[in-house]
């Protein structure tokens, strides 16, 4: 499986990532579509951070069981692990997601023009 490298802005958060990215998701929630994002997900392990966590901060909102990784500096968001479903999300067939969300943007290497978009109804969910 390929290895991609991955960086915020200003470098202080750097990693690789274990991935055959074939597509990237394009989620329509509240903050998905501020932040214009596209991700793509990868198991727990694939993803390998190069830098102290602590140049990282989280934010949560909603659910809260949700955590966006962010710069401390620049701000960027390299990555993210998504929110868990609630009961209700689970009766109706939203499956768990126990890994992260990659920010594709922050991979120099991929090319997103040639990528397949899918696009995830994030707004349907409580996040
Ligand atoms: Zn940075």
């Amino acid at each position: 499986m390929p290895i991609h490298s991955g960086s915020c802005h200003c470098g202080a958060v750097r990693f690789e990532v274990n991935a055959d990215i074939d597509h990237v998701r394009a989620c329509d929630c509240s903050i998905c579509s501020k932040r214009r994002l596209l991700t793509f997900r990868v198991r727990r392990d694939a993803l390998r951070l190069l830098t102290p966590w602590e140049t990282m901060t989280v934010y949560k909102w909603g659910t809260r069981t949700a955590e966006d990784h962010f710069c401390r500096t620049c701000g960027m968001l390299p990555f993210r692990k998504p929110s868990r479903p609630t009961p209700e999300e689970t009766a109706k067939g939203v499956t768990p997601f126990d890994g992260w969300a990659i920010n594709v943007r922050c991979i120099e290497t991929i090319d997103l023009a040639t990528l397949p978009r899918v696009v995830v109804e994030g707004r349907r969910l409580s996040i």
